[in-house]
């Protein structure tokens, strides 16, 4: 285990091989541990490779386990799409649990405790006990409930499981220290009367655990022997040694880090719920979306995700990542898996003069560069195309390597053309650029040697099929989109020019035949990545990372930009 490691250990790395070492345990048990109230952030990316991640180095295993002890906003929507989410992700857990299978357990304990003198049922309300809880500096005071005799806390507690309350009128509380420096500690709320049908358990119950009771209780029920989480949860650590060492239960430890944050976004379910709600974007899967599937309709991969939460590591302090540190991870990842097609996004009629009318040839093009495997394709050429608005001046600096009169440049694959002339609207926009060509330099190189500075994409006027191209900027405007001023919410800090939907596009045919041919194998089975659907992924050159979206199909192509090319396409290819 130790030996093929030349990376230093990250410390929960180290905290596991001193355990497995000194014989603690023989085989770890991690859990990853989602709310279903909500999809999957890249949060929760982070944390499912640290779980998943480590039980894999050491032969363990992970389960996956639903914290669905709050009924109010839980729903089965959001169990499927995590589970989706992690296999999507490449992990497979050992048992999938949910807290609320261990209701009754948690019930029987509860009484264990109140029997031991441990715990009680207080009638102040939420109210009274937040104010008799003291601050920091000053003790709590005693809830004039807290010395009720077990037989009177019992009785009490049964009654209320038996639906005999009204929400909020009475909680069951441990018994510790009102005076406890560690303000956990200050008798906490164990369970709390909620008349509220759950996802699960339906009518079952009327009174609900509390996460610091429910948790570690579940941890050690599963015999998990590393309970991980992010860093906010480690003033709860004593109280969860707490419960356990007072019940007598398996031994579970928890363990913290510090949690993913990433610039430009924001991370809290309740927000991106609120985003969903309220339509600022088209759902949990907006391509726009830190959400798991929001990456994945994007065009993320899997590798790309977990190569992120590798290269970011494990550490014990909060820090902000800067997105563009997952952008380069995709980039790296589909530079060598997505095939290269041509597209223009922004066309413009170019017409060669000199080349045949009615004629038409095919052109080899290299799919991928990076995997010879990936083979070439054959592009139609003819005497009209189209290339990028933005490939054309008509007047150009010195140091502009693209497309002006009299400046020769190569079209990708193709031949040699020479801008000689415009054709405009009456409001001067230019609607076609004339050129001639060199039929010697077809397949893009001059027999004379001679050289040009730049090389431009195309597609054939005649063959190229029309798509929608969606491309996406930053969902906020704003770095901390969470730091607000007052009166001001998140919501002021979205980017108005988020999405850009490009409706005349031109694409090479070739595309249209991808998507019908992973039509024609069931999409399921074609696009299947770890038993989930994803969309093809592609390079057009010179433009960037761009995938197929839902929305579209063979017969209307919709492209989303996942991200552009990061180095200017010039210098990879000359
Ligand atoms: P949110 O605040 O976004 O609702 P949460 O912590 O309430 O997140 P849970 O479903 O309870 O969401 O989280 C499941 C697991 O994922 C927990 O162990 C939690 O610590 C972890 N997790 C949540 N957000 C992050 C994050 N930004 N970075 C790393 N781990 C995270
Ligand atoms: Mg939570």
């Amino acid at each position: 285990m130790e030996e093929n490691n030349e990376k230093q250990l990250n410390f929960l790395e180290e905290i596991i091989e001193k355990g497995l070492n000194d014989g603690t345990y023989k085989s770890i048990l991690t859990r990853f541990p989602p709310e279903p109230n909500g999809y999957l952030h890249i949060g929760h990316a982070k944390s499912i490779c640290i779980n998943f991640g480590l039980a894999k180095k050491y032969g363990g295993k992970t389960n996956l386990r639903f914290d669905d002890t709050n009924p109010v906003k839980e729903d089965t929507e959001y169990v499927d799409s995590i589970q989706n989410d992690i296999r999507w992700l490449g992990f497979e857990w050992a048992g999938v649990h949910y807290a609320s299978d261990y209701f009754d357990q948690l019930y029987e304990w509860a009484e264990v405790l109140i029997q031991k003198g441990l715990a009680y049922v207080d009638d102040q309300t939420l109210d009274e006990i937040r104010q008799n809880r003291g601050t920091v500096t000053t003790p709590g005071t005693n809830s004039p409930y807290r010395d009720r005799s077990v037989d009177e806390n019992l009785d009490l507690f049964r009654r209320m499981k038996a639906g005999e309350f009204e929400d909020g009128s009475k909680v069951l509380r441990a018994k510790i220290d009102m005076a406890h420096p560690n303000m956990m500690f200050r008798d906490p709320i164990m369970y709390r009367i909620l008349h509220a049908h759950h996802h699960r358990t339906g009518d079952k119950w009327c009174i609900y655990p509390m996460y610091d009771y429910a948790h570690g209780q579940s941890d050690s029920i599963e015999n998990i022997t590393h309970s991980i989480c992010t860093l906010e949860f480690d003033i709860h650590r004593p109280l969860y040694d707490w419960f356990i060492e007072q019940l007598g239960i398996f031994p579970s430890h928890q363990y913290e880090f510090a949690r993913l944050n990433i610039n430009y976004t924001v991370m809290s379910k309740r927000k991106l719920l609120q985003l969903v709600k309220e339509g600022y974007v088209s759902g949990w899967d907006d391509p726009r979306m830190p959400t798991i599937c929001g990456f994945r309709r994007r065009g993320y991969t899997p590798e790309s995700i977990r190569n992120f939460c590798e290269q970011i590591g494990v550490a014990k302090r909060d820090n902000v990542i800067d997105y563009v540190r997952l952008e380069n991870s995709l980039r790296d990842h589909l530079n060598k898996v997505a095939q290269r097609r041509m597209a223009v996004l922004n066309p413009v009629k170019l017409v060669i003069d000199n080349y045949p009318e009615g004629q038409s040839e095919m052109l080899t093009a290299v799919n991928n560069p990076e995997c010879e495997a990936d083979g070439t394709r054959e592009v139609p050429f003819c005497r009209e195309l189209f290339i990028e608005r933005e490939d054309f001046m008509e007047e150009a600096p010195k140091k502009y390597f693209r497309l002006s009169i009299g400046r020769e440049v190569r079209l990708r694959y193709a031949y040699f053309v020479t801008a000689q002339s415009v054709e405009k609207d009456a409001e001067g926009n230019i609607t076609c650029i004339h050129c001639t060509y060199d039929p010697a330099t077809r397949g893009g190189d001059a027999p004379d040697g001679r050289k040009v500075k730049g090389t431009i994409h195309w597609v054939s006027a005649q063959h190229a099929v029309d798509a929608e191209v969606r491309l996406f900027d930053r969902l906020f405007a704003t770095e901390a989109p969470d730091e607000v001023e007052e009166g001001h919410t998140f919501l002021d800090n979205l980017n108005p020019n988020s999405l850009t939907v490009l409706k005349n596009c031109k694409v090479e045919p070739r595309l249209k035949e991808d998507v019908k041919q992973a039509e024609a194998s069931s999409w399921a089975l074609a696009l299947s990545e770890n038993g989930v659907d994803a969309p093809l992924r592609f390079q057009f050159e010179r433009l960037g990372y761009f995938c197929t979206d839902p929305d579209g199909d063979a017969e209307h192509l919709v492209f989303n930009r996942s991200c552009t090319l990061k180095d200017s396409w010039a210098k990879i290819k000359e």
